[in-house]
């Protein structure tokens, strides 16, 4: 690790101010992927941040169609909490499997989708949700939002600080997990609105993506079978030592046609 030097945030004012005036600082929220990164040299920032303990960043509501989580809440939090099981119960059912329990202690919402990782869970949820991301000064829709392997629209002093999901009809998320990390090899969030459905991928390709045929054909026939005929171009999908992409298009399939599957038994 590079020698840095640390700040405990006290408002987001501040930690805003600490980002302005130093292009080398980088926020601290959970540290379970920053921390990691720079024990390997491969992050170096001047600055550490902390903005783990901002009342700002903290809040679960459900308001009118929307669900808003702050984006200090962690993994564990939304996993448990009675609102979010109650407006958008897939989402509690995915925090829950994110890594072990102690990435789910540490880890937030906002540092996950910060990092935007391909194989990340959260973003197939803030897609599927068709969710705005909140950040000190707009609301970035999350089509928008993630731009490939580990690249965001936050500009580098920008910090997220909620994200509104849409509260769909239904909602299922399947996951075919790595079996030592956790992370999403493949997952696959389907979400059915009152006029559309929508399919989003992650762990597949080198970013988190929406399936348009899935959603074209599921649009029709909300049914697994609607979709065992489909098949996704390996082409441009990860091949890695844990899987060819090959592997991972045959995972969509699989894992969009459980997800369906898991609507029947799923509320918003
Ligand atoms: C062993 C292990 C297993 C894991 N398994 C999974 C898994 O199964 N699924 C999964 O999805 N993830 C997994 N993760 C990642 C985990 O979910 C992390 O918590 C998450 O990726 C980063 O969140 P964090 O709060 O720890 O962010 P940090 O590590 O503190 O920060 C990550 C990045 O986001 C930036 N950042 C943080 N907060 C904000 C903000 N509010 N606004 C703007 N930028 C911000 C930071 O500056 C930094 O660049 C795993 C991690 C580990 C170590």
């Amino acid at each position: 690790m590079y020698p840095f030097s640390y700040q405990r945030a006290t408002g987001l004012a501040q930690a805003l101010a600490g980002l302005k005036a130093d292009p080398q600082a980088r926020l601290l929220a959970g540290g379970m992927t920053l921390l990691p990164s720079m024990k390997h040299r491969l992050a170096a920032p001047s600055t550490l941040i902390d903005i783990g303990r901002l009342d700002e960043l903290r809040g679960i509501a459900r308001d009118h169609d929307a669900l808003s989580v702050g984006a200090g809440t962690r993994h564990g939090e939304i996993a448990a909490d009675a609102t979010v099981r109650a407006s958008l119960p897939a989402l509690a059912d995915l925090a829950g499997r994110i890594g072990d329990p102690q990435v789910r202690a540490r880890g937030t919402l906002g540092g996950s989708i910060a990092n935007n990782d391909p194989a990340a869970d959260y973003p197939a949820a803030v897609l599927g949700c068709r969710a705005v991301v909140v950040t000190d000064r707009r609301g970035i829709p999350a089509d928008e939002f993630f731009q490939g392997m580990f690249t965001t629209a936050l500009e580098p002093d920008e910090i997220i600080t909620a994200v509104r999901f849409g509260c769909p009809r239904r909602a299922a998320y399947a996951k075919f997990p790595h079996p030592a990390s956790g992370y999403a090899m493949t997952g696959v969030f389907v979400a059915e609105f009152d006029d559309e459905v929508r399919v989003a991928v992650t762990g597949a390709g080198p970013g988190v993506f929406r399936w348009q045929a899935a959603e074209a054909a599921l649009a029709r026939d909300l049914s697994a079978a609607a979709v065992g005929s489909l098949s996704l171009s390996p082409e441009g999908l990860n091949a890695d030592l844990h899987a060819p992409a090959q592997y991972r298009a045959h995972l969509v399939t699989l894992m969009t046609q459980r997800a369906v599957a898991a609507l029947a038994s799923a509320s918003a």
